[in-house]
């Protein structure tokens, strides 16, 4: 009997079949050894297999992400081509963002309205981490202020309103100006420029507050040579009203219930701020806090022509007030 070739092929898929049905289990431990003997030309198989049917590559792929290891492995996946292709992947967010603009502003105004806490929480992460480079602060410098010369009326306006809303952060904000050496070198040179407006402030603030150095308080001092506040015994500097002028006016020449200069009294630089000191934080009255600064700016200068450390200073305060709880020692 002589078969065809096409004859013959059959004969063979027909007994393969037959073998394979009675042999999976050694067929297939065959072919395993097989593929890893080869991993060479099991590889170019399955890249001809992939070629052939991108259709169930896809599929395949689809049903595998939808797993929790698909999703993980994707995850790790992306994670590794975006750190590769950086530039591709700004590009890509930027266009998807743009593509649905409209879409996605709406989104993140839910989204803050939802969490205003962490949005601001982010931006604060944000903005600390990116002040750290001295570029990206030059350049958002630069951003700002020509923003702010675009709009100087309306920026002046909106400085007012911030600082009206943030009394202490303004405050913190300006001591540390004057006290960085740029801030004290632009203070001095206005001053020098401006000598007649600096004379009408302080006219101003003479008017507002009739002061302390009135003849009869020079009269007193001359009087009294010694800081008056117990046990010490350095030069007195300064009359002090003890019924505070901006509350009992009446009494501002020193004359209390008829008798003559009971309401003056002489301290040292130390002793008068500290007094203002006491009145400022036990009784929490803001008149008085809100002369400390200026005054404490008076012990400093003195301090330094007498030569003596502002620290020791700070150590005689502390003492003073300890364990009457005082707040800002
Ligand atoms: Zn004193």
């Amino acid at each position: 009997m002589v078969f065809s070739d096409k004859e013959r092929k059959e004969r063979r898929r027909k007994y393969w079949i037959e073998y394979y049905k009675k042999n999976k289990k050694k067929v297939s431990e065959k072919n395993r050894k097989y593929r890893i003997a080869n991993p060479e030309k099991e590889r170019e198989k399955q890249r001809k297999w992939a070629k052939k049917n991108p259709e169930k590559i896809r599929e395949r792929k689809r049903r595998y992400r939808a797993t929790e290891k698909g999703r993980e492995t994707n995850r790790i996946y992306t994670e590794k081509w975006r750190k590769k292709n950086p530039e591709r992947w700004r590009e890509l967010v930027r266009k998807s963002y743009f593509k649905n603009h409209e879409k996605n502003l709406e989104k993140q105004r839910k989204s803050y309205q939802d969490d205003p806490e962490r949005h601001r929480a982010y931006a604060r992460k944000s903005s600390r981490k990116s002040r750290q480079n001295p570029a990206w602060v030059r350049k958002n410098n630069e951003y700002n202020r020509k923003r702010y010369h675009e709009n100087p009326e309306k920026e002046r306006e909106r400085g007012k309103i911030y600082r009206k809303k943030n009394p202490e952060k303004t405050r913190i904000r300006h001591r540390k100006y004057y006290e960085s050496e740029s801030g004290r070198e632009n203070i001095n040179k206005w001053r020098a420029d401006n000598p007649e407006t600096i004379k009408a402030y302080g006219r101003k603030y003479r008017k507002k507050n009739p002061r302390a150095t009135t003849e009869i308080t020079q009269k007193y001092r001359r009087s009294h040579r010694k800081c008056e506040w117990s046990s010490c015994d350095r030069d007195s500097a300064e009359v002090n009203h003890i019924l505070p002028q901006f509350k009992y006016p009446e009494y501002i020449d020193g004359d209390y219930h008829g008798r003559i200069g009971n309401n003056l009294i002489c301290y040292c630089l130390l002793h008068h701020y500290a007094w203002h000191y006491g009145h400022a934080t036990n009784r929490n009255n803001p008149k008085h806090k809100k002369l400390l600064s200026f005054m404490w700016n008076k012990v400093k200068r003195w301090a330094n022509d007498n030569k003596i450390p502002i620290s020791a200073l700070e150590i005689e305060l502390k003492t003073m007030f300890a364990g009457i709880g005082a707040k800002n020692s």
